[in-house]
């Protein structure tokens, strides 16, 4: 087996084992690796031109499905008064994040965590806060359930360095407790200037603190999937934590079909 088939292979099994594998049968080279040889398509069929042309994560994706909330993000004059709304760079919102103190979380910090990315990224994920790695780093989604993003980020064609990843607090709430809606509220300012500054295509928000949060719905993440939500026109998926996958793998088919619907939208 291909190093490239092993790594598609180990990535669906990851992201949600077998009926991953099964919705695409025949017509991937991850599950023509298992099919028995005399099962599988000629190289040369119509057949197997037309899935090599479509990419891996297509098949058997849900349809994109119909709008849910409507938030509008705040103004930029009523940012003004944090004076975010004179930073212009993602580079200087991160500046401002590390030198200031703007609720209990940030004496405990080792590092802040502003986020990283491309500054002009079509998708961006936005988690809960940063955890123990994250805060000895000062980097986002870099422990166990950042390893499981980066695969996310993969199985749907993109690259880490392609897309923007932040959090909704930027300093790690101890014990990695949720965040209370005090330090959210003080943290929101940032991110509603660093959505202002890359103005991505699509945003996934990552487990329902992140949904409840960007959206300023009082909704669980159950309520909050299966919907298209809009940030001022932006379209919001909401999925689980990629920490919460690590804790219930059955939740890994749901995720993937939710990246896959918001990978749809990023091709609208
Ligand atoms: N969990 C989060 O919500 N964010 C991180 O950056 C890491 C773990």
């Amino acid at each position: 087996m291909s190093d490239e088939r092993s790594r598609y292979l180990a990535q669906q099994v990851e992201l949600g084992g077998p009926e991953v594998v099964l919705e695409a049968a025949g017509a991937t080279p991850a599950a023509d690796a298992l099919t028995p040889r005399t099962q599988r398509s000629a190289p040369d069929s119509r057949a197997h031109a037309t899935a090599a042309a479509e990419p891996k994560w297509k098949k058997g994706a849900p349809p994109i499905p119909g709008p849910g909330l409507y938030i509008a993000p705040p103004v930029p004059t009523l940012l003004s008064t944090e004076g975010l709304s004179d930073l212009d760079t993602l580079e200087a919102i991160a500046e401002r994040i590390r030198t200031t103190h703007c609720c209990g979380l940030c004496p405990g910090r080792t590092n802040a965590v502003p986020g990283e990315g491309n500054p002009s990224a079509q998708l961006m994920f936005i988690g809960e806060g940063p955890g123990a790695t994250e805060d000895a780093l000062g980097r986002p989604f870099v422990g166990q359930a950042g390893k499981l993003l980066d695969e996310i980020i993969q199985a749907i064609g993109l690259r880490r360095e392609d897309v923007y990843i932040t959090n909704i607090v930027k300093c790690r709430p101890p014990q990695n407790r949720k965040p209370l809606p005090d330090e959210i509220a003080a943290c929101m300012p940032y991110l509603h200037r660093q959505i202002a500054l890359i103005r991505p295509k699509v945003i996934v928000a990552l487990g329902g603190t992140a949904g409840e949060a960007l959206l300023d719905a009082r909704k669980s993440l159950g309520e909050l999937r299966g919907k298209v939500h809009s940030y001022g026109g932006i379209p919001v998926v909401a999925t689980y934590h990629p920490a919460a996958l690590l804790r219930n793998p059955n939740w890994k088919k749901p995720t993937w079909d939710d990246v896959r619907i918001a990978r749809q939208l990023l091709d609208r």
